[in-house]
């Protein structure tokens, strides 16, 4: 049964509205190529949510699990390139929302990797989507956080060194994730952003479950704009335009469209303009 269906059947008392918020965000999903990024990043995801493999010597990193079912997707995406969800190491995320973390569970269960969350969603995967803001009605397997990060913590395994940054307000814990790797001669630097969007339904103004979010909305910019970006990525292939990028790198003209900086500034520019702007009219609203 649709999950939207399901949750409307078992949560009778609660009003259609909530049912509603309950699906937010949308899992429209369904298969995407897998493909090496750049060096050893490499994507394994839908063609919505953007998951990513970094593979190393020692065993890899997964950024991202999308929701439960997205899990064999993602597992035949790694065995397509080549490894195994096995030598999987470690599991992150963007931030704790169903369509980035509800797989988590099941891939770490698979994987037999250690679960490493920001402060802020860790509570919310341990606890399978309760205490979020917002989206009450969401739910899906707990996983257990073997590590629980702080701002600008590395997180290394087979030479590579992923960096995460606390940029919160999507969540309390979003994440943007940046690392260097070597391409071909080059050093290039990959920055994985968590979300910079304020949702439908974001209170900014006077918010008594999340009073710090708009705090953190500012704060999420001004470590995005403070990192330098050459191959610019994202929790969802939406926010990079993979789908646009994606039949242009398949050609393989010796230019790969995923380094993109002035895509990466240009995206954080419009998406802090969105912020501002919303927070003007809710301002304005409460006055
Ligand atoms: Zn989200």
């Amino acid at each position: 049964m649709p999950y939207f269906f399901r949750r409307c059947h078992r949560s009778l008392l609660f009003p259609a509205i909530l049912c509603l918020v309950a699906i937010i965000p949308a899992r429209a999903d369904g298969p995407f190529p897998p493909h090496t990024i750049v060096a050893n990043v490499h994507y394994v995801g839908s063609n919505d949510l953007a998951i990513f493999l970094v593979t190393t010597p020692r065993g890899h990193m997964l950024i991202n699990t999308g929701f439960e079912e997205t899990v064999p997707l993602i597992q035949a995406s790694v065995r397509s390139l080549g490894f195994k969800m096995k030598d999987i190491k470690i599991i992150l995320a963007s931030h704790a929302h169903s369509d980035h973390v509800a797989g988590h569970a099941r891939a770490r269960e698979l994987s037999g990797a250690k679960v490493f969350v920001m402060q802020g969603d860790d509570g919310v995967i341990r606890d399978g989507g309760k205490g979020q803001y917002l989206y009450v009605n969401s739910r899906w397997q707990p996983c257990p956080v073997d590590k629980v990060l702080k701002h600008n913590e590395k997180v290394t395994l087979g030479g590579t060194t992923l960096v995460a940054r606390h940029t919160p307000g999507h969540t309390r814990g979003c994440t943007t994730w940046s690392c260097r790797v070597k391409d071909g001669g080059k050093e290039r630097d990959v920055v994985i952003i968590g979300s910079p969007n304020v949702n439908p339904g974001f209170q900014l103004v006077k918010n008594k479950d999340y009073p710090r979010i708009s705090n953190d909305f500012a704060i999420t910019f001004k470590v995005l704009k403070s990192l330098k970006c050459d191959v610019f990525l994202g929790a969802h292939g939406a926010y990079y335009g993979m789908l646009t990028k994606y039949p242009i790198f398949k050609k393989k003209t010796g230019k790969n469209p995923f380094i993109d900086p002035a895509g990466y500034r240009n995206y954080v520019e419009l998406k802090e303009k969105a912020y501002l702007a919303t927070l003007a009219a809710q301002k304005k609203a409460v006055k």
